[in-house]
């Protein structure tokens, strides 16, 4: 047992020895029991209520003095309280400085529960959005920031990464906002302006399409008189392979810009309207026909259509999808090789499918293939005469009917492109 404490109770025991001698002495000695043991009651009861007194106030005063073992009990506890005023400081730095650096932040964000109110947000969220700290704290975000596209990213959780929207009340601003969760059941919404990458983005849209459309005008005159020129019989021989060579080239630029033209108009709007239903077994029907008129490539051509729903979009844009993907597949697949073209339809949705059995793409080149002027094999490609803008086109096409592309690929054993339509792009014929 610790001295202070051996001390303590010889104290007591001296105390109540005193009290008994006393008591004997003048003829009580419970009486005098009695009274040693009031006097050590009242005395701890007098430390307990000077010890409660200075707790109470829990300000950093003078620290109450006491004797036996109060002094240590008090000493404990005034070096417990120190630790947590010590802490409580630390704590108090820790929390200014991340609201500082929050405030400091150019990106909005915004704590919210988990039915998406308001807890709390910093000074850019409240500039970004138009958001005032008092009165919309508690309040739904969806019911302050009304823009379709942001509501309905809200209501689809997280499966998209981002979404951008015009900032409240301007036109000219433009947003991403990303939802995080965190914690048991919050979100944290992030802000971000994108204005000026939404301009630049615009910027070179525009150019690439001005520039094509300003190319269209003389590249007509150009091909108008080389092709006069190739069917002219009075051409000297000299000339006639050099004008069949620039005819040939003249009719590729050509197409380059048609296609530019046409990734610049898909690439202008988001989705497409569901007003029109375009009847996909005649396309692919289509498809087929021209197919099998190319003088080169598989003569084994087929189409298996499990489906007579229609697609809701745009006519001319699941024509594009179908030509480009077919006419890749006949382009890259040998005469001894097969293309199978497929519809059918499941309560996911429609698949639109074209398979060949030709030269394959390799795993690394499959996720780059629906850029811009990308090709798994340049020299090959290039030869086989392809604007290397197909499936960049293919891809915003069916962005704009909120579909996806899947590629399967294998080198040597062919390659499968499917194309999946949400259920309700369909309509039953
Ligand atoms: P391109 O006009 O060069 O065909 P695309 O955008 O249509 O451009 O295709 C991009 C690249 O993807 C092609 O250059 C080719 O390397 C590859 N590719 C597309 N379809 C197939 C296919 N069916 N088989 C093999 N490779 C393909």
């Amino acid at each position: 047992m610790p001295a202070l404490w051996v001390k303590t109770l010889l104290q007591h025991a001296a105390v109540i020895a005193a009290g008994l001698f006393i008591g004997w002495i003048y003829g009580g000695a419970v009486w005098g029991l009695l009274t040693a043991i009031t006097v050590l009651l009242g005395w701890h009861i007098y430390h307990l209520y000077i010890l409660e007194n200075w707790l109470r106030t829990d300000r950093p005063g003078p620290v109450p003095h006491g004797s036996g073992p109060w002094s240590q009990v008090v000493a404990r506890i005034n070096a417990v309280k120190q630790r947590g005023r010590r802490n409580r400081r630390a704590w108090l730095k820790l929390i200014k400085e991340i609201r500082a650096s929050t405030k400091a932040l150019p990106d909005g964000g915004i704590m919210l529960t988990g039915d998406l109110k308001i807890v709390r947000c910093n000074k850019a969220a409240r500039q970004l959005l138009g958001l005032k700290k008092k009165r919309d704290r508690g309040t739904r975000i969806d019911n302050l920031i009304r823009h379709p596209d942001f509501v309905s990213y809200l209501e689809t959780g997280t499966t998209k990464e981002s979404v951008e929207i015009p900032a409240p009340g301007s036109s000219e601003r433009w947003l991403s906002c990303r939802l995080v969760p965190y914690g048991m059941d919050q979100k944290l919404l992030l802000v971000r302006d994108i204005t000026q990458s939404v301009a630049m983005e615009r910027m070179r849209r525009d150019f690439v399409a001005n520039a094509s459309h300003e190319l269209r005008s003389p590249l007509t005159v150009i091909t108008g008189y080389l092709g006069a020129m190739a069917e002219d019989d009075t051409l000297p021989e000299t000339w006639r392979a050099p004008v069949l060579d620039m005819n040939e080239q003249v009719e590729r630029m050509g197409a380059l810009i048609r296609d530019l033209l046409t990734l610049s108009k898909l690439e202008s709007s988001e989705s497409c309207p569901r007003d029109h239903r375009v009847k996909i077994n005649a396309i692919l029907e289509a498809a087929r026909r021209d197919a099998l008129m190319e003088s080169s490539g598989p003569r084994r051509i087929e189409l298996t259509i499990n489906s007579h729903a229609d697609i809701l979009g745009e006519q001319t844009e699941i024509q594009s999808i179908v030509s480009n993907l077919v006419n890749n597949a006949v382009r890259y697949t040998p005469e001894d090789g097969s293309v199978t073209i497929g519809w059918h339809t499941d309560k996911k949705g429609g698949h639109l499918s074209v398979a060949d059995t030709g030269i394959g793409i390799p795993a690394d080149d499959i996720p780059r293939l629906t850029e811009r002027f990308y090709r798994a094999d340049s020299g090959r490609a290039r030869q086989k005469g392809g604007t290397g803008l197909g499936l960049a086109i293919v891809k915003h096409a069916l962005k704009r009917h909120d579909a996806e592309l899947e590629i399967n690929s294998e080198v040597g054993a062919g390659s499968e492109f499917v194309c999946h339509f949400p259920a309700d792009r369909l309509a039953a014929s």
